[in-house]
């Protein structure tokens, strides 16, 4: 059985580059960054030049990069380190209601903290709306934070004039760019942003390390506390290995993202007109030009997410759905939800998302085995048999 991985969105499988460019730092550059003996030193030049390719990557200078331990990291350290920095009676924020859940858990948080948040909602089509985020802001408003694309429709927030709105009325901006980073241009000074999250493990790069963006001159405080490493802005010993790999995909992203973007949005293309082709009763979920190349979110009348990811997963196609298992119960996801889809509708949801390794016969191989696990499936649902009898 061909195993086909269409789940790039959740994480991808690292370059053969990038592993090649981290070997060296297991066994042999070993030094911890701080040091200042030779190993040391090779250690601490790696870490620089790892900076410099994020940076040009996203259009930053490398002073204003800072080494995480991943997206959750840097998002939960731009809420929290703007907002315990400002000053002020009362402080607001103002998010969105489709932002990931290392913005949106971060922000709950704040608010049980006595800070005021807004989540301001997203159209039909997934995309915010930057009047409504306008409407939301109040004298107090100390940062706007609000999703580069959207991890489950990959939707393409308008960034740019969220940015003006920000600049003119003198708010700190935030973006979480962690499923943008690598797939689109991604520019700070074009988008106006004061603070970016990034993931390496989402663009061929490792898990566990991520980069926060801190335009120069921003005031936040560090979310934890320690040595005197990244500036002081983030303690601990650097992830060197981590760093380096993040640092090469970086690089590779930026060489390849203009192929890459067009072959995956060819195939994810292909992928999308074969299901609505094939599958009765299928549509697309969110806005189908403002989103990433590599993203499909598909809902299936009468079919049950989680039960349809795990029919194809046995068939060896591998993707996902936004739903959320708690406590026992699949809640509906809250981003589907968001845009107002029906709780059946949102639960009906999938995820399809390609890689720059994707292949032709992988697309082939799902609109093989998709369509008839459709069918298998309604074929033993009592509300589709019902649904039938009735028309
Ligand atoms: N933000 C978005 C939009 C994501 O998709 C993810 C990962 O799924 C994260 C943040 C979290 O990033 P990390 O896995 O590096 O903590």
């Amino acid at each position: 059985m061909r195993r086909v991985y269409l789940d790039n969105n959740a994480t991808t499988v690292l370059a053969p580059e990038v592993f090649a460019a981290m070997q060296p730092f297991w066994l042999e550059n070993y030094g911890n960054a701080s040091s200042i003996h030779w190993f040391g030193q090779k250690a601490k030049a790696a870490v620089e030049t790892a900076r410099e390719q994020v940076a040009k990557l996203i259009h930053a200078r490398p002073s204003e990069i800072v080494f995480t331990s991943g997206g959750t990291e840097a998002d939960n350290a731009s809420l929290v380190g703007i907002v315990e920095a400002a000053r002020g009676a009362t402080k607001h924020l103002v998010t969105t209601a489709i932002e990931h859940h290392a913005v949106l858990h971060t922000a709950k948080s704040i608010e049980k903290n006595g800070v005021t948040v807004s989540f301001v909602r997203a159209g039909a089509n997934g995309i915010v709306d930057p009047a409504d985020i306008e409407r939301a802001l109040r004298p107090d408003t100390v940062l706007i934070s609000v999703m580069h694309a959207n991890n489950e429709l990959g939707a393409i927030q308008p960034l740019e004039e969220i940015g003006r709105l920000a600049r003119e009325r003198d708010i700190y901006f935030h973006t979480d760019a962690v499923q943008s980073v690598g797939k689109i241009p991604v520019d700070v000074e074009r988008l106006g942003l004061d603070l970016l999250s990034l993931s390496a493990h989402k663009l061929h790069g490792p898990k566990g390390v991520g980069v926060l963006y801190i335009r120069k001159g921003t005031i936040l405080k560090p979310l934890i506390h320690g040595g005197h490493d990244e500036r002081d802005r983030r303690p601990g010993t650097e992830n060197v290995t981590g760093i380096v790999g993040l640092g090469k995909a970086a690089e590779l992203a930026r060489e390849h993202m203009a192929e890459d973007s067009e072959r995956m949005a060819a195939l994810r293309d292909r992928l999308e007109e074969g299901i609505l082709s094939k599958v009765p009763l299928s549509a697309v979920n969110g806005d189908r030009t403002q989103r990433l190349p590599n993203t499909a979110n598909l809902r299936f009348d009468y079919i049950e997410g989680e039960g349809f990811v795990i029919a194809l997963d046995l068939r060896g196609i591998a993707c996902s759905t936004g739903a959320a298992c708690s406590s026992g119960a699949v809640e509906p996801s809250h981003v589907l939800s968001a845009i107002g889809l029906r709780p059946d509708q949102a639960r009906s949801s999938v995820r399809f998302s390609l890689s720059r390794y994707t292949a032709a016969e992988d697309i082939d191989a799902a609109l093989e085995v998709i369509p008839a696990t459709v069918e298998r499936l309604r074929a033993v649902s009592p509300h589709y048999k019902k649904a039938a009898i009735a028309s």
